[in-house]
């Protein structure tokens, strides 16, 4: 009797053990059993690259199981598949179940399965218990609720082995199911590429976004100044939105650092887009109605405005069939652009090569992702690279087109500066040119042109002046000398006018070395000269002008027509003089005293000097 106690209560331990350890029994003979099943998945991730969650999955349709059901029939699928693809239905639910074997080494290491976003709700979990979850699984829309957003599991093996289990639901979207290809790795690893990813995207929506803004600034400015460049802040608002649609597109990085609810995150990425949308239309219309007829844009823009309509209001399911829907009319706008650009070849207008390609990048990946939507195209969404690049490229072509007209303005600028300062310096060269020549021609009016002395003219302003400032005082002698050459008309019947002509240049000479640096020496007229002084003594006055007969009798200028026994030709001085006490009424007074001294001298043998006493 105890023997068969025994006997049971063994059985029934071990069936404990069994039910209670189901996994733990894998340890033993687990190979076997799921290459039986030929459902074991091997994955081969290393340190350093994580691999793609790839594999035979069971999948039951409308059931949400935890643990793979013996009674329950399960199609064998390959991960990532949509709903669609499964069920031919995107609005259901259903369970996957997979099993794994990972490398030995990682047994007790932590490592990270990456989840990208699902369109719908999911709940993985792991041998059984629960790992994750996003969203809220339901068999129905009522209970059912998304969640857009990319997640990372983690987890610590103790056994190579282990199952997977994701229930997944979709009720309120266009997609659903696992359609985006999970991944596994070590979680450093793991970590780090999502990481990278979501700085990346950051990064670059970052950039987008300043490009905007810098666009939106730089037209605000230039408008501020009278500039009409609409189409620049219609561009920067675009460009504006484009950022704002990339950081609200998938991967969803929103999701890192907002709390919105699924379906405002989806409402504002398609709102985005339609603005981006919008403002990407309403700048190639500005650009050129050849790009957009008028009735087109006004269809496409009444289109976009209510698609922003009902976005706001409507469900999810609502809006999103009938983007879908509209997008449709994109191929007239298409069409268009096609036929602008091919207007202008035609025409041979000027455009823009940059825009020219980034315009065709942009339409190339919406119709790119228009047919991953469609189902017809396996890849992966493109416009977040593309808008990206595409807002690049416009930049790329704003800054040039900024920093060439910059540079134009700077050399028209500086060869205006150029041209100014040479006109400067050429003024400046010419009046100094035109005053010399002033200076020279006001010399040549005073000078005499036979013997360099002053003539009559300059004399006369030249004694005026002197004499009136001896009267102020400002000097205190003025002398005025006549001279006369002696003889003179012999001479030139003698040895011709030439000859006496240079008589009279070197009589001057002789004045001007024999008197001081201060006596005006002038011409007063014929062989007459005239001397003016002003700053000696007036005992001296006889002496310097004896000096002056000495000097000229020994410049041996040969006379031998004269009439008296010299030979050479000599002068004859009246000196008259006068100071501020000693003065006379007019400077003609004082000229005449001279003169009378002069015919005093001559009538007294010639040769010499009769000074005023
Ligand atoms: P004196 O004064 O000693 O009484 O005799 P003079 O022969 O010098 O007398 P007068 O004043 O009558 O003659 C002046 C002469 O000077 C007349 C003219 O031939 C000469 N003469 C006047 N001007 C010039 C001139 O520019 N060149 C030359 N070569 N001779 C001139
Ligand atoms: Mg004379
Ligand atoms: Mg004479």
């Amino acid at each position: 009797m105890w023997r068969t106690c025994a006997f049971i209560c063994l059985l029934l331990l071990c069936s404990t053990l069994t039910t209670h350890h189901v996994w733990a029994q894998y340890e033993s003979a687990p190979e076997s059993y799921y290459l039986h099943q030929k459902l074991l998945n091997h994955i081969q991730f290393t340190e350093d690259h994580p691999s793609f969650l790839e594999g035979k999955w069971l999948f039951y349709p409308q059931q949400l199981l935890q643990e793979p059901s013996a009674v329950l029939s399960a199609q064998t699928v390959e991960l990532p598949a949509s709903f669609e693809d499964l069920t031919g239905n995107s609005n259901t639910y259903g369970t996957f179940i997979g099993y794994f074997q990972i490398p030995k080494e990682f047994l007790g290491k932590r490592i990270a399965i990456w989840i990208p976003n699902q369109y719908g709700a999911y709940r993985v979990f792991l041998n059984g218990d629960g790992l994750v979850r996003v969203g809220t699984v339901g068999a129905d829309a009522a209970t059912h609720q998304t969640e857009n957003a990319p997640r990372i599991a983690y987890f610590v093996p103790e056994s190579k082995y282990f199952t997977l289990t994701i229930q997944a639901s979709s009720f309120q979207g266009l997609q659903g199911g696992l359609k985006n290809q999970m991944k596994i790795g070590v979680s450093r690893v793991i970590n780090q590429q999502f990481q990278r990813l979501m700085m990346s995207i950051a990064m670059i929506c970052g950039a987008v976004l300043g490009i905007g803004v810098f666009t939106l600034m730089f037209s605000a400015f230039s408008q501020a100044q009278g500039g009409k460049i609409k189409h620049i802040f219609i561009l920067g608002l675009f460009i504006v939105f484009l950022a704002l649609h990339n950081l609200f597109s998938a991967p969803y990085a929103y999701t890192i650092f907002l709390n919105l609810s699924w379906s405002w995150g989806l409402r504002l990425e398609y709102l985005f887009s339609f603005f981006a949308i919008l403002f990407f239309l309403s700048y190639m219309f500005l650009l050129s109605t050849h790009y957009l007829n008028r009735w087109i844009y006004s269809a496409a823009m009444l289109l976009l405005s209510f698609n922003i309509g009902v976005t706001v209001w409507a469900e999810p399911s609502i809006f999103q069939q009938l983007a879908f829907y509209s997008a449709f009319f994109f191929i007239v706008v298409l069409a268009n652009f096609a036929y602008g650009f091919y207007q202008t070849i035609r025409l041979g207008e000027s455009y823009s090569a940059i825009n020219f390609w980034a315009v065709i990048i942009l339409c190339a990946t919406f119709i790119h992702d228009f047919l991953l939507v469609l189902n017809l195209v396996d890849s992966i969404h493109l416009s977040f690279i593309s808008t990206s690049v595409y807002a690049l490229l416009i930049m790329f072509q704003q800054a040039r087109n900024y920093a060439y007209h910059n540079l134009h303005i700077e050399r028209l600028n500086q060869k205006l500066i150029n041209l100014n300062s040479s006109l400067d310096s050429k003024v400046q060269e010419r009046t100094q040119q035109l005053s010399n020549l002033n200076e020279k021609l006001e010399m040549q009016v005073k000078i005499d042109a036979l013997t360099g002395a002053y003539n009559r003219r300059a004399l006369n302003e030249e004694i005026q002046r002197l004499y009136v400032e001896t009267l102020q005082a400002k000097r205190h002698i003025l002398v005025f000398a006549m001279l006369d050459v002696d003889y003179f008309k012999k001479y030139n019947d003698h040895y011709g006018h030439l000859k006496g002509d240079q008589i009279l240049q070197n009589l001057v000479k002789v004045l001007h070395a024999t008197l001081p640096k201060s006596a005006y020496v002038a011409r007063y007229g014929g062989e007459e000269f005239a001397i003016l002084l002003h700053d000696i003594p007036q005992h001296v006055i006889g002496q310097l002008m004896q000096n002056v007969l000495q000097a000229v009798r020994d410049a041996r200028f040969e006379h031998v027509a004269r009439e008296d026994h010299k030979q050479h030709v000599t002068l004859s001085i009246g000196v008259a003089w006068m100071t501020r006490e000693y003065s006379y009424s007019h400077v003609d007074d004082l000229m005449k005293t001279a003169d009378v001294h002069l015919y005093q001298a001559k009538h007294a043998g010639r040769d010499q000097v009769v000074v005023q006493s």
